[in-house]
């Protein structure tokens, strides 16, 4: 009677399709000016996943970039201030969500801060003169972009510039999840520069993820235990250089064109990354008790701020003690 049920057991494995693998596996690669980073487990080979994302990411590179000269929001901000421009419903979606967060921020979230933003050059040490700043910054102004009916917008100040640095990461990763999780992927991370997403749990846990340290690079401030939340850090050390002791970074006052300086770090946890990512922009420069009493206002969203002399301060939800 014993032998049967032995070779049944035996044989069973035999009879199952048998996975190719079942691992974690994981692919690097640059992408919208930093560096994409994904993590998943997968019974099959996932190189055509990584191919699928890294071919979504590219587009959205292509379409969303200021700075590629035929991208569909390079050709609107050539455009738009002389004749209304009918763009795709992707983009036309991402400016009204910049609209949304504009409102709810009092203009702290301002994608029209490129005409002062795109003045600067980080990476040669480059800031402009006070007198074009102040020129520049006297266009900053989101109601200058007119949503109109049928996708087309209209810039109604020929200085409007719009740049969607401060959300489309978050959007690109919302893309990649999606695509992960069509091909059927349960457990990932997907990161692009300061923002992620990690999907599931990491076979069975949560899945650790780190604060970066604002100023050690090589070390973690902090480490989350999280699944299916998406994390944006917006930080004065990702794009910034020194000028006179002072720290000239890439996130900007709507109000005066220049680096917000209240806070070094700001870490939004949300359910959507584009959510995440504009809303650590936004408490970046909104500061920390407008920060807070924002996030605080907000459903399933939390925020982490380490300011100037390395305090920490948490939304209500995670306030320690609580
Ligand atoms: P990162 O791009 O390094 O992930 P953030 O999510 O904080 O960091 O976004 C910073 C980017 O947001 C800047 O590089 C710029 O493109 C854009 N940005 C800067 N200031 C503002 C602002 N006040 N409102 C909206 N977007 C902004
Ligand atoms: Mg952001």
């Amino acid at each position: 009677m014993l032998r049967p049920f032995l070779l049944s057991l035996v044989l069973l494995p035999c009879l199952l399709p048998s996975p190719a693998r079942a691992e974690w596996q994981q692919h690097q690669w640059e992408v919208m000016g930093t560096r994409a980073s994904v993590t998943l487990w997968s019974e099959q080979d996932a190189s055509p996943l990584f191919a699928a994302l890294e071919a979504e990411m590219s587009r959205l590179n292509q379409r969303l970039s200021p700075w590629i000269d035929d991208s569909e929001l390079a050709t609107l901000n050539r455009k738009a201030s002389k004749t209304p421009q009918t763009v795709s419903a992707e983009l036309y979606a991402l400016l009204e969500k910049s609209r949304h967060y504009f409102q709810i921020t009092e203009g702290a979230f301002d994608i029209s801060f490129a005409s002062a933003g795109h003045l600067y050059d980080y990476r040669e040490g480059k800031a402009p003169d006070d007198d074009t700043l102040k020129r520049a910054t006297s266009h900053i102004d989101a109601r200058n972009i007119q949503l109109l009916p049928d996708h087309q917008v209209r810039f109604t100040d020929p200085g409007t510039v719009i740049d969607l640095g401060g959300i489309a990461k978050g959007y690109a990763i919302d893309q990649g999840i999606a695509l992960l999780q069509q091909a059927g992927i349960e457990q990932a991370w997907l990161s692009l520069g300061g923002d992620s997403y990690v999907l599931g749990d990491h076979r069975g846990r949560p899945w650790g993820v780190g604060i970066q340290h604002p100023r050690n690079r090589k070390a973690i401030a902090m480490r989350l235990p999280l699944r299916d939340t998406a994390m944006s850090t917006s930080g004065d050390y990702q794009r910034y250089f020194m000028d006179n002791g002072e720290r000239i970074h890439h996130i900007i006052s709507p109000q005066t064109g220049k680096s917000a300086g209240e806070l070094v770090s700001v870490t939004v946890l949300a359910e959507k990354s584009v959510d995440a990512d504009a809303l650590s922009t936004s408490v970046f420069v909104l500061g920390r008790e407008k920060g807070l009493a924002l996030i605080n206002r907000l459903p399933n969203t939390s925020v982490i701020i380490i300011d100037q002399q390395g305090a920490v301060h948490y939304s209500n939800d995670l306030a320690p003690g609580q």
